[in-house]
């Protein structure tokens, strides 16, 4: 299981998730996906191999300078293409990829399923679910804030959101760290997935929330105290 993320690399958007994503296949997983957000969302995901993807993606091509990509290891729910990550809400707009177990997922399912379809039997998709929920009176970065206030459980998660040129991404109890260069900014499960970009990284700590630009990062807690975490330059080459 292994996620990926990258703002700023413009054509190259979904070469970098797929590679990314290669070098995250020691982790282990049974499924693969990604999104990519310009205006609007693109999302493609396929049970299987790494190459059960690429070969979806070869009559596609999603282009987008915002992506966001995920290996799945199944915890809740077969590995299958509607299980697969991305998740999406209703309107498609929002994105998610989501690493870990959400453990109070059936009664937030339970009070969604009245007005969301749900189109998968994973925990992981409440998350969009309610971030499409906090939309109708947030701002995107907002709207993300207050559904980690929902979860229980264990979670690296990222978010895309249609119409904002970032991405939005949390840690609790599982990994997450981002890769600093000057016209891109990375995050990952491990620093393999993005080293061959930069060697500059920043190590997330639990409780910790972050968004992605182009030319940077805002690092702060869930309740949006700022954090300055230390960039640090790793010592071994890609
Ligand atoms: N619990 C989620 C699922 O089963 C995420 C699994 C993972 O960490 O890859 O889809």
């Amino acid at each position: 299981c292994g996620i990926i993320g990258c703002v700023g690399r413009g054509d190259d958007t979904l070469d970098t998730l797929l590679d990314g994503l290669d070098t995250l296949e020691y982790r282990g997983y049974d499924s693969a996906g990604v999104a990519l957000a310009n205006g609007s969302v693109q999302t493609a995901k396929k049970a299987g191999e790494l190459d059960a993807l690429r070969e979806h993606l070869a009559d596609r091509s999603p282009s987008g300078t915002v992506g966001i990509g995920h290996t799945r290891w199944s915890t809740h729910g077969p590995p299958t293409d509607a299980n697969a990550h991305p998740h999406c809400d209703c309107t498609g707009e929002v994105a998610v990829v989501h690493n870990g177990i959400i453990e109070n997922y059936q009664t937030l399912r339970d009070e969604l399923a009245t007005d969301h379809e749900f189109v998968s039997d994973t925990d992981t998709e409440v998350i969009p679910h309610l971030i499409e929920d906090a939309l109708a009176d947030h701002s995107p970065e907002a709207a993300v804030r207050a559904t980690l206030d929902r979860l229980e459980g264990s979670f690296a998660i990222a978010v895309v959101i249609a119409g904002t040129d970032a991405i939005f991404a949390a840690r609790q109890d599982s990994p997450l760290v981002l890769g600093i260069d000057d016209d891109a900014t990375y995050l990952a499960s491990d620093v393999p997935a993005f080293r061959v970009h930069t060697d500059r990284v920043v190590y997330l700590d639990d409780g910790q929330f972050v968004r992605l630009d182009a030319d940077g990062y805002t690092v702060t807690d869930f309740d949006g105290t700022p954090r300055s975490p230390s960039v640090e330059t790793v010592d071994w080459d890609p």
